[in-house]
């Protein structure tokens, strides 16, 4: 049970003034469900503001509050925006302006001959004063504006920053006092505020000891519950799964192991022979063959007479690994049964049945082949792959399937810094797939300009008089994912208008049927261009696209273009991988480029990208992408986690129980970050 002293703030933010069923959709997006949630929604920066009393006292480019006088409306045309025309005490004129829905408001609040506080950065256009979107406007009568120096927090549509300040400020008046669970002489040494302090100062101003010790909770409550696992892990039972082999010797395969596999499989093999259930993580970049080791690995509990079953992020790559599977074990005798979230009706009830009464040997799926109505009848090795993108706690859902806990091997081609390994998969035993099959080349990989992209659609042209397949990639962007498909519909269009039917596309509002027959139409050839957003990220494998472009790449980060360009380079052919840059590239863009033309080193290019990502912004950056933390910045985590590490180990040394007095702080820390689970391990012993 959750500690008391915690339930204010797992309360739903129904309960603040103001929320409405309007602001749950926005909160949602941003994932603020809870009070908890809003006081843990950090500032990403603060912007100062002066307050002058005319426009001549400021500079272009610099946030001021002024007072204005309202002097004209200027209705929007067609798709332009609002404007308003005021003016300052001495005779200034200033354009306020105002895109979509902001117009109602901003009519409302700035009345015609009405004046005004006015707080926003200050433009100049052609001769014109402009501000674009005010951030704040409030009657003159009142004193300028409390405070010049704001939080700007993340934000969603349908949210502006003085309403998601005032919930953040609701939230944090009732924050609790917690127990202390960082080692005093650390906290000490590292001079942070206590808890409740620092979520107040953090929303202040940018203050780094906060920040820093809010992350370092996150993490240590991470490395906490890791090591829960692994000690409840070491005193489980699992069934000991010994193979005689009678199953991989029918494999017939197109091509040798290489020793890496070889290794693996091997490593596996002994973690299945013991009765402690296994928890390894296979490690290997893209393409380095992970599909058929962990074949092996779930023939071998086939051959012990057990089920096993692979988990795969999204349907696309559950089909596919389903009819990879299939061929591979064709003449095996093995049944193989595909279950995603879309079987209904008698098809989904056999596949039950099967896995019931045991004639299903293997089930590929996605999170549906653990729901509860999903019974196996002995479940003894789950296989996970692309692991980065599930947490641990659904990891160790899963392994309350069985009666005794399965066997679990965990598979990811995300090229993790050791750090970052480290923060993840802290609690498991590591495989890797350091060498790549014999005979792939080395994927030619340029950087182009947009303003030739003529050319590429010309190459294109060529590329399939080769009979060879190819991808385009369009970039997929998290803030708004309606314009982002709307830009890959037009792509398509015009891709289409040249090549006809040969184009097909996929992203993720399509219907899943259409999705998999576009995905069908390539696989088996029919179509040779893919257009897509990053849904073909992980995983699918066509060995015949041998040419990628990639559209907007500076707006990708170097793992994420590395796992892009792993979707060519599967063949014996040589590939080739185009680079569509805009014309004004960051500094930091250009060196990301430049690194993904030098290098194809998955290893190399994740420790650049940290570096690279790493202390750009004032407050370090939050998109720690492929991390299971939502606190910690990558900067933090590099910075802090070998810390929290030794500390939680120290801790589970002298108190492996929790049951000490910082033991017991440490179970409200992991109930604070949601890794309860953790303590539940405790319990069940
Ligand atoms: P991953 O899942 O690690 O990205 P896959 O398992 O999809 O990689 O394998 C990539 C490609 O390499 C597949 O087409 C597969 O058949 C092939 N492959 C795997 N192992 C070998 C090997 N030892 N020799 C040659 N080709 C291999
Ligand atoms: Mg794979």
């Amino acid at each position: 049970m959750r500690p008391e002293a915690l339930n204010p703030l797992f309360v739903e933010v129904d309960v603040l003034d103001g929320v409405g069923p309007k602001l749950r959709r926005p909160l949602e997006k941003l994932g603020l469900a809870r009070i908890k949630d809003l006081t843990y929604h950090l500032p990403d920066r603060f912007v100062e503001r002066r307050a002058v009393s005319n426009l001549d006292e400021a500079g272009v480019g610099e946030n001021v509050v002024v007072a204005l006088t309202v002097r004209e409306h200027r209705a929007a045309a067609g798709r332009g925006p609002f404007r308003v025309v005021a003016e300052d005490d001495i005779g200034n004129h200033c354009t306020l302006i105002y895109f979509g829905r902001a117009s109602y408001t901003a009519k409302k609040q700035l009345a015609l001959g009405e004046r005004r506080w006015v707080a926003g950065r200050l433009d100049q256009y052609g001769q014109a004063l402009q501000i674009v979107h005010p951030e704040h406007v409030s009657e003159s009568t009142s004193a300028p504006l409390a405070q010049l120096r704001e939080a700007v927090y993340p934000l969603s549509e349908g949210l502006t920053q003085g309403r998601i300040a005032g919930l953040v400020q609701q939230a944090l008046k009732g924050l609790p006092e917690l127990p202390e669970w960082i080692e005093p002489g650390l906290l000490d040494r590292m001079q942070w505020p206590a808890w409740r302090e620092a979520l107040q100062e953090a929303h202040k101003a940018a203050h780094a000891a906060a920040r820093d010790r809010l992350a370092y909770d996150e993490l240590l409550a991470n490395a906490l519950a890791l090591m829960l696992v692994r000690q409840s892990n070491r005193a489980q039972r699992g069934s000991p799964l010994s193979g005689n082999g009678s199953l991989r010797t029918k494999l017939r395969l197109p091509f040798a192991l290489t020793g890496a596999q070889k290794r693996s499989i091997a490593e596996i093999e002994g973690d299945l022979g013991q009765s402690a259930p296994m928890l390894r993580l296979l490690q290997g970049d893209v393409g380095a063959g992970k599909t058929v080791v962990a074949l092996s690995a779930m023939l071998i509990a086939v051959e012990a007479g057990a089920q096993a079953a692979l988990l795969a992020p999204t349907e696309i790559l559950a089909r596919q690994h389903f009819e990879t599977l299939r061929k591979m074990l064709e003449g095996t005798g093995v049944e193989i049964a595909l279950l995603t979230g879309r079987d209904k009706g008698r098809a989904r009830e056999s596949i039950l049945m099967g896995l019931l009464d045991g004639s299903i040997d293997i089930v590929v799926g996605t999170h549906a082949i653990f729901q509860d109505s999903v019974e196996y009848r002995n479940l003894a090795l789950v296989v996970i792959d692309e692991q980065h993108r599930f947490g641990v706690g659904q990891r160790l859902m899963l392994a309350r399937k069985g009666r005794r806990t399965p066997h679990t091997l965990a598979m990811t081609a995300t090229p993790i810094p050791r750090t970052l390994t480290l923060a993840q998969y802290g609690e498991m035993d590591v495989s890797r797939l350091d060498e790549l099959p014999p005979g792939r080349q080395a994927i030619d990989t340029r950087v182009v300009s947009v303003e030739r992209i003529a050319d590429v659609a010309g190459a294109l042209a060529r590329h399939f008089e080769t009979g060879q397949q190819a991808y385009w990639v369009c970039p997929m962007v998290r803030e708004n994912e309606t314009d982002d498909i709307a830009a890959a519909e037009a792509r398509f269009a015009v891709l289409k208008e040249r090549f006809g039917e040969d184009v097909v596309l996929v992203h993720g509002q399509l219907r899943p049927e259409a999705k998999d027959a576009a995905m069908e139409q390539f696989a088996s050839g029919r179509a040779r261009l893919l257009v897509a957003t990053t849904v073909i990220e992980v995983g699918v494998d066509v060995p015949n696209a041998t040419l990628m472009v990639i559209e907007q790449a500076e707006r990708f980060g170097l793992a994420q273009l590395h796992q892009l360009r792993g979707r060519v380079g599967r063949g014996s052919e040589k590939s080739t991988c185009l680079l569509l840059r805009g014309n004004s590239l960051s500094e930091t863009a250009r060196q990301r480029l430049a690194l993904m033309r030098e290098t194809q080193d998955g290893f190399r290019l994740a420790e650049e990208d940290l570096e690279l990502r790493g202390g750009g912004e004032l407050l370090g950056t939050r998109q720690s992408g492929d991390t299971p933390f939502r606190i910690a910045s990558l900067e933090q985590i590099q910075k802090l986690l070998p810390l929290a590490h030794d500390d939680a180990r120290l801790l589970m040394e002298r108190d492996g129980g929790l049951s000490g007095k910082r033991g017991e702080a440490a179970r409200q820390l992991l109930y604070l970050f949601e890794r309860d689970w953790g303590v539940q391990l405790l319990r069940g012993g």
